[in-house]
Parts: C-alpha cells; sequence; structure tokens
C-alpha cells in the first residue's frame, strides 16, 4: 500500500503542529510509530486518504460517527445552518428543540446545557457537584477516561482508599488529592473508600459502561451498588455518558441498564460529528448553575446552531427503525467471525462487545476492569493493527480503544473484514 502523501504530510505536520497531531490518540506510538494514514474523505463507512486508498472504517472518529461519514441528512443540517449563520450569541429555537429531544431520550435529564466538548460537559458536572454538596472530593474509577480537566486526569492509588497522584505533568499534587480511584466492578473498594473519605466525596463519576478500556460492561448490580453506597452518603452519581449516550440505543446507557444518576454528561454522537458536549440531571441540582445558581459554566460557542443543527439531524436518523437491530446483527457478526478466528489459532484473544461496539484484547482472560484490560498484549495489537490497515481495515491505534460500527457498515464489509482478520492471526502465528 503506497502511503507516500501520508508519509510527507506528517513530517510537514511534525514542523507545524505539536507531535504532528492535534489529540496524541491520533499517533501511532503506541502501534509501533510511524506516520499515521492523512485522510482526505468519508463516505459511509469508508474512508479514503491522500494517496487514494479505501478503508473500512471501525474508528468511527472514536465514537461520534454512528451513521457513517457524510449522511446526507446530517450534511443538509450543516449546510442550513451555515446559510443561516452559524453563531449568533443569542439563544435559538434550535437549542430548545435539542434540549427537548435529548430529555424525552433520556428522562433523567430534567434541566440540560450545552458545552463545546465532552470534557467541559464532565468538568462542569464535577464543578455543579461541588456547589451542591458543599464537598470537595470525587470517586472515579481507574482506567476509565473523563477527557482533560485537571481533576480526572489522576491515576489510581495504591489502594482503593489512597488519594491519586496526577497522570500529566501539570496536574498538581493538590488537585490530584481531591480524587480517589477505585478498580471498576468492585463494590467494595468503593464502599471501603467512601468510608474513608466520607463527608468529604461530592460525586461518584462513572461511565456506566466503559468505552475506554476497550467495552466494558458493569457487573450485575454493580450499578445499582454505586448509587445506593454514594446516596448512603450523601454524594451525587454522575454518569459520563459522551461515549454510551445513544451508542447502543436511543437514549443512553441508563436507559438500557433502568439505573439514573443525578447528573449526566455527553458529548460525541449528540453533535453529529460537530464538536459538542452537554450536561445535565436533577432539577433542583442543576438550578446550581449560572445564572440561577452560584456555579458558573458559559461558552461563546456553546450551543451553536451548526453543532445543534448535526445535533438534531443525527438524532432524528437514530429514530429510524431498525437502527440499532442492524448495529447488533453486524456487532454480532462480527464477533462470531473473529471468535471462530481466535478458536482456530493459537494467538491470545478475547472479545467484549455490546450491540455495534466491540473490543478485541490480546488476552486469554475475561476483561471486567482496566486492570484486565491492562494485560492485553500491546505488542501483538501492535501487529494485528498494521496488518488489518495493510488490507484496508481501519482500526483505533491502540490496544484500548474500541470498534465501532456505523450504520452504513454492510454484511459484505463484515466479511472482507473478518477475511482480512483471518489473514492477520495466520501471519502473525507464523
Ligand atoms: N468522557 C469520555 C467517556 C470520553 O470517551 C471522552 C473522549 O474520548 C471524553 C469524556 C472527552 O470528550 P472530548 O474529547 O469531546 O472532550
Amino acid at each position: 500500500m503506497n502511503t507516500a502523501t501520508s508519509e510527507r504530510l506528517y513530517k510537514e505536520a511534525e514542523e507545524h503542529i505539536v507531535g504532528g497531531v492535534n489529540s496524541p490518540s491520533r499517533s501511532y506510538r503506541a502501534v509501533g510509530g510511524g506516520a499515521p494514514i492523512f485522510m482526505e474523505k468519508g463516505e459511509g463507512a469508508y474512508f479514503y486518504d491522500v494517496d487514494g486508498n479505501k478503508y473500512i472504517d471501525y474508528l468511527g472518529a472514536y465514537g461520534p460517527i454512528i451513521t457513517g461519514h457524510a449522511h446526507p441528512h446530517i450534511t443538509q443540517a450543516i449546510q442550513k445552518a451555515a446559510e443561516n449563520g452559524v453563531l449568533f450569541g443569542t439563544p435559538t429555537k434550535l437549542e430548545n428543540q435539542f434540549a427537548k429531544m435529548l430529555k424525552e431520550a433520556i428522562p433523567s435529564l430534567e434541566k440540560v446545557r450545552f458545552v463545546n466538548s465532552g470534557t467541559e460537559a464532565v468538568m462542569t458536572t464535577i464543578r455543579v457537584a461541588r456547589a451542591y454538596t458543599g464537598r470537595d472530593k470525587i470517586i472515579k474509577f481507574s482506567g476509565c477516561y473523563h477527557g482533560h480537566s485537571d481533576l480526572v486526569l489522576v491515576a489510581a492509588g495504591s489502594g482503593p482508599a489512597t488519594l491519586g497522584s496526577p497522570d500529566s505533568a501539570g496536574v498538581t499534587k493538590n488537585i490530584a488529592s481531591e480524587v480517589i480511584t477505585v478498580p471498576f466492578n468492585d463494590s467494595e473498594s468503593l464502599k471501603q473508600a467512601l468510608e474513608t473519605w466520607g463527608e468529604d466525596v461530592a460525586a461518584v463519576l462513572v461511565e456506566p459502561i466503559v468505552g475506554n478500556f476497550g467495552i466494558v460492561e458493569p457487573k450485575a448490580g454493580f450499578l445499582e451498588s454505586v448509587n445506593e453506597l454514594a446516596h448512603a452518603n450523601g454524594s451525587l452519581v454522575i454518569y459520563d455518558e459522551v461515549i454510551t449516550a445513544f451508542r447502543f440505543m436511543y437514549g443512553g446507557a441508563q436507559n438500557l441498564l433502568g439505573v439514573t444518576p443525578d447528573m449526566t454528561a455527553m458529548g460525541k454522537i449528540i453533535g453529529g460529528g460537530l464538536p459538542i458536549g452537554a450536561y445535565g440531571g436533577r432539577v433542583d441540582i442543576m438550578e446550581k448553575v449560572a445564572p440561577l445558581g452560584p456555579a458558573y459554566q458559559a461558552g461563546t460557542m456553546a450551543g451553536n446552531p451548526a453543532s445543534m443543527n448535526a445535533g438534531i439531524a443525527c438524532l432524528e436518523v437514530l429514530q429510524q427503525d431498525g437502527v440499532y437491530e442492524h448495529l447488533d446483527l453486524l456487532g454480532k457478526k462480527l464477533e462470531d467471525g473473529l471468535r471462530e478466528i481466535i478458536s482456530s489459532h493459537s494467538i491470545p484473544a478475547t472479545i467484549n462487545r455490546l450491540k455495534g461496539a466491540l473490543t478485541l484484547f490480546f488476552t486469554s482472560h475475561k476483561v471486567s476492569n482496566y486492570e484486565e484490560a491492562e494485560q492485553s498484549d500491546g505488542k501483538l495489537f501492535a501487529r494485528f493493527f498494521q496488518k488489518m490497515l495493510q488490507q484496508g481495515i481501519h482500526l483505533a491505534p491502540s490496544k484500548y480503544e474500541a470498534w465501532f460500527l456505523t450504520i452504513a457498515h454492510t454484511e459484505k464489509d463484515i466479511d472482507e473484514t473478518l477475511l482480512a482478520a483471518k489473514r492477520a492471526f495466520s501471519e502473525m502465528e507464523e
């Protein structure tokens, strides 16, 4: 495969853009290095790169792209917004329309606020939880990613009742001391942490279905225990649904699982591919937000007509009959095919799938928390990633990411992908 133009553009990018990428997850450092592929065009389930190569896309832009690239209904909505003016700095009726759609889909959102990214949405839910409870600390789960605001860039301490240490230079020890990290799917550790830090804990923050160390579902009863333990302690429960909202059904993971948080952060899919974030929850909590309450949060671009129109159009597409059934069907076909390949080779691998999202871990053990996901062999993944890429299958360049299906993928795409995966496994075994 000729990727000369990508290589040239990457060299140029390195001269002007730090690390040559505008988000570290786009770098190929975790998969052997080299130039990331520069895309020129996306259409449906496919990417076309600057050298004219075609790929089946399972990156889905790290989650937002669920309708396929350049879906005509969303494209028209963006065009319409562009013609009418993309930013007013005043309220528009689109914001009302979209807020109502979100509330109807996810009933725990009694009031919402639009922001510009998932990072902003999560960051603000934490501020609001602190304002509501008058407490400072939060509890999060190891391996869950909640954007790049200071507070959530904190790694686990050595035990459930240990305060975190900064995960990134520039995050102060003081900030890290506000965060307690416990293992996902481990109610006992959460209980211990709450017993230790009790009245200091404003909120427990969780991805209800994890998307950031692969797709990992909560064990039966885990989220119920999060609610019970947090509430008994006077702490709020915040769901980070930046990946999960509208990924598995029309609504949030909370609808699917039948559990209700106090506040929810969203992003990705709800922008139809344009920048967006939103947060919402119980009205008595949300009324702590300015201009009604003392917790300040604002945004020049927040609720802009282009993102609103794209988001509304995306949800309209997702309201159509059969959308999620199609994603589940294709997901199952992909999972079944990959399992067959795994069973006929000696390479250790396992799969976690929920509907149209899956992760292939290079470990023979089941993965239900971050520590288990870490066991996935990064070197094997890197080889698999490169072999798939060479055959025109575009995965995310990290062993921790999910494969995201879109409604534009077809059974033929899955067949092609499985053929490529079979070849990759056979070559890796040699
Ligand atoms: N929360 C979760 C669960 C995410 O996966 C991400 C991004 O990957 C974020 C928050 C941050 O969102 P954004 O990249 O839009 O700031």
